[in-house]
């Protein structure tokens, strides 16, 4: 079984609508995918309906909008209710808060000389609901100033850099409170990737699987070098945590992040499905 647990669609962003994103997932050869769009459930059902037609296994997910101590965090829930109110509440006021920082960013770029309007990364935007830096980075590649998404955030839109704005994101032991009340199962994304690593420590880990049940942790992921992973492969052991490996697909968006690069075991995948139907959340349908 081949088994990918974090990818991303045109409903945040990603450039395969759910439905293509699900094709290319069975000619990549992949049994099981969840959707993990950021900030937003609402392609779910497309990919899982398509899902139905293709013959592959869609399970229900989100990237929730985390920080600790004021670094960015990306908290995974799967099975989550996409109903359950005070998620959707939380998520509606981040969503709102990537929206609302916009006119910020783009005053930024243009008083370094860049030509882009927020109309440009709307319409890069498309229809998603969850606007973020990646389509400020396809205005920038639009207009010619920047080859791709990469440059963008170097040159930028990364942390420290001159377009760089933060925004509201969700308290991670909120979020995870948040994913447990939706009756889904939460695992902390790509924990060490980009410069986390100092401030998820393995104290700070463990105090979230005492006191707010933390089922995993992403081990397998692009922004993970190889001893990173066998460092994670160890911690998360110890901790009892389920430890999943993923791609986080974008489509064109992120180089070197093919689907099915890192897969999931078998034993883990069926071990978040359990914890799924124990508390009632959205098995995969
Ligand atoms: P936002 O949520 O709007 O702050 O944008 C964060 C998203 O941008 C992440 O989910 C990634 O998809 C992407 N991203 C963040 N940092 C980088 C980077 N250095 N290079 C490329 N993409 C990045
Ligand atoms: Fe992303
Ligand atoms: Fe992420
Ligand atoms: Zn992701």
């Amino acid at each position: 079984m081949r088994i990918d647990l974090h990818t991303h669609s045109t409903v945040s962003d990603g450039t395969d609508t759910p439905t293509g994103l699900v094709l290319k997932a069975v000619a990549a050869g992949l049994d099981v995918i969840a959707l993990t769009d950021h900030d937003t459930f609402d392609g779910v059902l497309e990919a899982q309906e398509a899902g139905r037609r293709a013959g592959i296994v869609v399970l229900g997910g989100i990237e929730v909008s985390c920080e600790h101590l004021g670094r960015p965090v990306h908290l995974v829930g799967y099975g989550c209710d996409r109903g359950a109110p005070r998620l959707l509440t939380e998520l509606a006021r981040v969503r709102s808060a990537r929206s609302g920082r916009l006119q910020a960013m783009v005053d930024r770029l243009v008083a370094l000389g860049l030509d882009v309007s927020v109309d440009d990364v709307l319409a890069q935007a498309g229809s998603s609901p969850s606007v973020g830096r990646p389509h400020v980075a396809d205005a920038l590649v639009g207009k010619g100033y920047v080859a791709d998404r990469d440059e963008a955030f170097r040159l930028y839109l990364a942390e420290g850099r001159p377009g760089y704005v933060p925004r509201y994101s969700v308290p991670l032991e909120q979020g995870i409170d948040l994913v447990h009340e939706a009756h889904g199962v939460a695992v902390i994304a790509h924990p060490w990737g980009r410069g986390n690593r100092d401030v998820l420590t393995a104290p700070y880990l463990e105090s979230l699987v005492r006191d707010h049940a933390l089922e995993g942790i992403e081990v397998d992921h692009q922004n993970h070098d190889p001893a990173t992973r066998s460092l994670l492969f160890e911690m998360g052991g110890r901790l009892g945590l389920i430890r999943t490996g993923s791609s986080d697909y974008h489509g064109r968006g992120k180089h070197d992040h093919d689907l099915g690069c890192n897969l999931t075991r078998p034993s883990a995948y069926r071990d978040i499905l359990r914890r799924i139907g124990e508390r009632g959340g959205e098995l995969p349908r």
